[in-house]
């Protein structure tokens, strides 16, 4: 089966020129899949009987990504494993009432005010130490179709209405969105022009690929930045993040330097502390001196470490990630703690791995973050 979701107004437009319709039944297709995320081709009941017929004959469906399995938290947050339609699976996660660290401030408050966190990739190559999908590696890429298909899945399953409710969109699940970058930034385009949401309310978060971060500075559309940092110094990212030999915290900063940020934007450095490894005050001290040298509006969000099967990491005590938080603020960079987001559920940060799993080990811990 072909899917029509995913295909631009372009791409439909070529696609119905082959049919020999108007051209304003392109924006009637275009509006049943992504205004109104009708899920069968039958109930897209303004168009001709006879033009549907020839689109399933021709092999066409929609093809919106379904919601397969869901995890719901004792915290309201829920984890969907969404199927892509060859076998696969993803996971993408609901956190209702914002997360508390997206915009960094607790501010967001509010029925329908949530953030969705989006997969780019099924696995991920990167192979951050810490993180449980880089045990998955790289399976494959996802589509632009199956990236923005996941935020209408979960948008369809709450109800949401674009315009009345506040959502955030953050491009921090599964994968490394710039090793996927047509795709992403094609789903970027899809979910601003075609389904309404605003690119100020979206955050995707690279781990530094210098390439993508280049390209995205270019972009005349795009969601707000986030940079993986979680070192102080090269030596430390090395260990925790491999990715780091190719590109160094230097090339990181250099390459972010060239992205212009607009009215009352700020990047974001985000700073997963594992205890004992990155989570001293003398890396604070080091970090601070190292964004003060962007020389950007920037915040830094701090994501105590969630632990995972077999991992070989501690969190870091309260205490510590609260001096952390404050010898970073000494520096005069604002620093948030994320607090923790659906972590009984295996949705938090560095969680996601395709699991079915909901766990029942969790350490008492009143202060962690929600979702890489
Ligand atoms: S933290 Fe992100 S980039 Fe690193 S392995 Fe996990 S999913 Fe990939």
């Amino acid at each position: 089966m072909r899917p029509l979701f995913g295909l631009n107004n372009q791409q439909l437009s070529e696609l119905l020129q082959e049919f020999s319709v108007p051209a304003y039944r392109v924006r009637q297709l275009s509006q049943a899949i992504y205004r109104h995320w009708t899920e069968g081709l039958a109930d897209v009941t303004n168009l001709p009987k006879d033009l549907r017929e020839r689109l399933l004959q021709a092999g066409y469906h929609i093809g919106l990504p379904s919601i397969a399995e869901t995890y719901k938290s004792v915290d309201g947050t829920e984890r969907y494993l969404i199927a892509t339609g060859d076998g696969q699976t993803v996971e993408t996660v609901w956190m209702p009432e914002g997360d508390d660290g997206e915009t960094g401030d607790g501010s967001d408050t509010g029925y329908h005010d949530a953030t969705i966190c989006v997969s780019s990739q099924i696995g991920c190559a990167v192979n951050c130490q810490f993180c449980l999908t880089a045990k998955l590696g790289i399976i494959r890429n996802l589509t632009a179709g199956e990236i923005a298909g996941q935020v209408v899945a979960v948008l369809k399953r709450h109800a949401v209405q674009i315009g009345r409710d506040r959502i955030n969109l953050v491009f921090m699940g599964m994968g490394e969105p710039f090793l996927n970058y047509d795709a992403f930034m094609d789903a970027i385009r899809l979910l601003v022009h075609q389904i309404g949401i605003a690119e100020s309310r979206m955050t995707v978060s690279t781990c530094g690929i210098m390439p993508g971060i280049l390209r995205f500075a270019a972009e005349p559309v795009r969601p707000k930045l986030a940079i993986s940092l979680n070192a102080s110094n090269d030596q430390v990212r090395e260990q925790i993040m491999p990715i780091t030999r190719k590109w160094d915290i230097q090339h990181l900063v250099n390459a972010v330097r060239q992205v212009p940020l607009r009215a009352k934007e700020k990047l974001t450095f985000e700073y997963v502390l594992l205890g004992g490894v990155n989570d001293q005050l003398s890396h604070a001290d080091e970090v601070g001196k190292l964004l003060r040298r962007v020389g950007r509006p920037l915040k830094v969000n701090l994501i105590v470490w969630n632990p995972g099967p077999l991992m070989p990491y501690d969190m870091p005590p309260p205490h510590q990630v609260a001096e952390f938080q404050a010898r970073l603020k000494f520096h005069g960079i604002p620093a948030f703690i994320r607090r923790p987001r659906g972590r009984d559920i295996y949705a938090a940060c560095g969680q996601l791995k395709r699991t079915g799993q909901v766990r029942k080990d969790l350490p008492q811990f009143s202060l962690s973050s929600d979702v890489l």
